[in-house]
């Protein structure tokens, strides 16, 4: 009886001496745990930056999107996805390009490049309702 206890012992304490040579490494753990916590606070406040938000706006693209459809039903076009489509990227290869920035929510820059190229856009999307008329891409 004794004998088998003895044995459990001193079983059990190679198994826990055992266990206190694993756990000696810990530190490590403890190390890459901080770690862990310091990089994920720092990318939550990545995601918040104080930066202030500029928005890229295309200005040709918004006017033309914004004055499709009524140059259409000026000249009582078709009106689906497709014609719409055809027109949009027919005006958009015809008129370069032209950038805003919209900063803190202030679309004064945007506003008046639109203003500036509006009937600019109009009249080009005129041309393309016509020629698109005279020259349906389907029936
Ligand atoms: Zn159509």
């Amino acid at each position: 009886m004794t004998k088998k206890t003895n044995k459990t012992a001193h079983v059990l304490k190679l198994l826990t001496n055992a266990d206190e040579s694993i756990k000696e490494n810990p530190i490590l753990n403890e190390e890459f745990k901080d770690e862990m916590i310091h990089s994920r606070s720092a990318s939550e406040k990545k995601i918040v930056p104080d930066v202030p938000k500029a928005i890229e706006i295309n200005i040709i693209s918004e006017l033309v999107q914004e004055n499709l459809h009524a140059v259409l039903e000026r000249f009582r076009c078709c009106s689906c996805q497709i014609c719409r489509a055809e027109i949009t990227v027919a005006a958009l290869n015809q008129i370069p390009p032209q950038y805003a920035y919209a900063t803190n929510g202030s679309y004064d820059e945007v506003n008046k490049l639109k203003d500036k190229y509006r009937a600019g856009v109009v009249s080009t999307l005129v041309k393309l309702a016509i020629q698109l008329k005279n020259n349906p891409i389907h029936k």
